[in-house]
């Protein structure tokens, strides 16, 4: 029998948790016409987010927008107050914690905004939609395919989160506990799926703390987890604190 490592693992939301807004909305902007904006969102299918970027990217290369402008949008985004002393935290504490990413914005947006704040090596995998780019053009494809109807079809947080869980173990690191941070109502899958020795960390006023509110208030409660709701990442900091 081999020897496992016991560990606690962090997972990050990215949009409006890491970053103060959304990735996709930051580069939809960059284009300056209103009627070519309604145009795109015209042809918008509920739930198929991948193909609506996939037209914004095709028209930014269309219109002449660089790989490079669009990149310096996503390098100039504000972090979240605290995100930043959070991570130099679970980094200096790298034999305690592992942390991951898990979000519904792209692989090139996420590493591109990771790379200049330094913090590439410390998140252990990112969980997100595939980015490639040919000729100059960026077009993404859906994170993986899964059978949860509530979720949306190109990824299922809960799924990913339950499925790393397992494959770590068989790899011979166990997860006494989890710490999901995030603000969206795509988080509360992976959050309905923890367990009682696990904590959720929700943005207050955002979208999964007013889902976690109104669940609680029902005679059934869907999430186990420690529930905390947050404002700044020095508050998730404190909490994680005493976990050591
Ligand atoms: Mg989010
Ligand atoms: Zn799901």
């Amino acid at each position: 029998m081999n020897k496992k490592t016991s560990k606690r693992l962090v997972v990050f939301d990215f949009d409006h948790t890491f970053v103060q807004d959304n990735t996709d909305m930051v580069v939809f902007d960059m284009i300056q016409s209103s009627e070519a904006k309604q145009a795109l969102w015209n042809q918008y299918e509920k739930g198929k987010w991948t193909n609506f970027m996939n037209e914004v990217f095709d028209y930014l290369y269309n219109n002449k927008f660089t790989l490079n402008e669009m990149k310096m949008k996503l390098k100039n985004m504000k972090i979240v107050d605290g995100m930043l002393e959070l991570f130099e935290f679970l980094k200096a504490n790298s034999h305690i914690f592992d942390c991951i990413i898990v979000s519904d914005s792209n692989q090139w947006f996420i590493e591109s905004i990771l790379e200049v704040q330094g913090l590439r090596s410390i998140i252990k995998h990112i969980f997100t939609n595939k980015a490639t780019i040919q000729n100059g053009k960026l077009h993404v494809l859906n994170c993986h395919s899964h059978s949860h109807s509530a979720c949306p079809v190109n990824m299922c947080k809960g799924q990913l989160l339950m499925e790393y869980k397992d494959e770590m173990l068989k790899s011979g690191t166990n997860y006494i506990s989890v710490c999901y941070i995030g603000d969206g109502s795509n988080d509360y899958c992976p959050c309905e799926r923890l367990h009682s020795n696990d904590y959720v960390f929700a943005r207050k006023d955002y979208p999964l703390e007013k889902k976690i509110s109104s669940s609680s208030t029902l005679s059934t409660k869907n999430i186990l987890a420690k529930c905390a709701f947050w404002v700044s990442g020095v508050d998730i900091l404190h909490e994680i604190k005493h976990l050591i």
